[in-house]
C-alpha cells in the first residue's frame, strides 16, 4: 500500500464551509496534522481514529517547527499512511503549503491539494464586505502583514500598495498595523479610507473594528484587537453594517 498526503483547506471556520473532498480524505485519514486555525467546530470533528498531530497555534507561531512537520508527513506517507495536512482557509494562501508541496516532490511522495475556501475573501464577505465592487472596487490585493514594515528591504512595495485602487486585504497584520497604517499614509493614502478589521471570522465569537486608517491602530489597541483579523481597507468597507 503506497502512502500518499492531502494538503487539505479547512475554509475559515465551522464545518458548513468545508469541501466535500475534504470532509472524504479526512474521515479517510490515518494520520492528520493539524493546527489550530480551522477552529474549534472542524477540530472537533476530527475522527478519532485518525492519529491526530497537533502542529501548534497558526501564523508562525508553531511548537513543532516547519521541518519537522514535513518529516513527520513524509515518514508517515513512506509507512503507507493517508496523511491529512490540514490547513485553516485555502492551503495555498500564506499557508506554507506551496512548500510543503514542493518538499513532497522532491521526497517524491503522491500528493493531493484539496483546495479550501480563503479566509481573505470569505470573512469580510461575511460580514457584508465584498472584496471587489463593479463601481468601486475592480481589484483586489491579498498581502501578509507579518513583516515590519519599518525594518529591513520588504518584500511588498508599499508605495505602490499605498496608490493602488480597489481593495486591500491584509493577513496576518495584527501586530504590524500602527507600522502598515503609517507606511500607508506616509505614501499617500488618504487617511481616511474606510478600515475594518474582522477577528475570528465565522466563529460564535467574531468581532468587527472599524476606523479610518489614520486612527485604525489605536483604536485597534484600545479594543485589544487579537490575531487571526482579517484587515480590509477601501471603498468596499462602506458596506459594512452592524448586525
Ligand atoms: N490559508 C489561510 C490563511 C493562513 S495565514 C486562508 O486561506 O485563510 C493566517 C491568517 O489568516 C491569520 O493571521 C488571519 O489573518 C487570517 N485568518 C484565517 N482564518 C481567519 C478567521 N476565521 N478570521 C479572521 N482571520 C482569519
Amino acid at each position: 500500500m503506497k502512502g500518499r498526503v492531502y494538503l487539505v483547506g479547512s475554509g475559515p471556520g465551522g464545518l458548513g464551509l468545508l469541501t466535500f473532498r475534504a470532509r472524504e480524505v479526512i474521515d479517510g485519514a490515518d494520520v492528520i496534522l493539524y493546527d489550530q486555525l480551522p477552529g474549534e467546530e472542524v477540530l472537533a470533528a476530527l475522527p478519532p481514529t485518525a492519529e491526530l498531530i497537533d502542529c501548534g497555534k497558526y501564523g508562525g507561531m508553531h511548537t513543532l517547527e516547519q521541518e519537522d512537520i514535513e518529516a513527520l508527513m513524509v515518514r508517515h506517507a513512506r509507512e503507507g499512511r493517508s496523511v491529512v495536512r490540514l490547513k485553516g482557509g485555502d492551503p495555498f494562501l500564506f499557508g506554507r503549503g506551496g512548500e510543503e508541496m514542493e518538499v513532497l516532490r522532491a521526497e517524491g511522495i503522491p500528493y493531493e491539494v484539496v483546495p479550501g475556501i480563503t479566509s481573505a475573501i470569505a470573512v469580510p464577505e461575511c460580514v457584508g464586505i465584498p472584496v471587489t465592487h463593479r463601481e468601486v472596487a475592480s481589484q483586489v490585493t491579498i498581502l501578509t502583514g507579518h513583516e515590519d514594515p519599518t525594518k529591513g528591504r520588504s518584500a511588498l512595495d508599499w508605495e505602490w500598495l499605498a496608490r493602488s485602487p480597489g481593495t486591500l486585504v491584509i493577513l496576518m497584520g495584527v501586530k504590524n498595523l500602527p507600522a502598515i497604517a503609517s507606511r500607508l499614509t506616509g505614501h499617500g493614502m488618504d487617511a481616511a479610507s474606510p478600515v475594518a478589521i474582522i477577528e475570528r471570522g465565522l466563529r460564535p465569537d467574531q468581532r468587527v473594528t472599524t476606523g479610518p486608517l489614520g486612527e485604525i491602530a489605536e483604536i485597534a489597541r484600545e479594543r485589544k484587537v487579537r490575531p487571526p483579523a482579517i484587515i480590509v481597507i477601501g471603498p468596499v468597507v462602506e458596506l459594512y453594517r452592524e448586525p
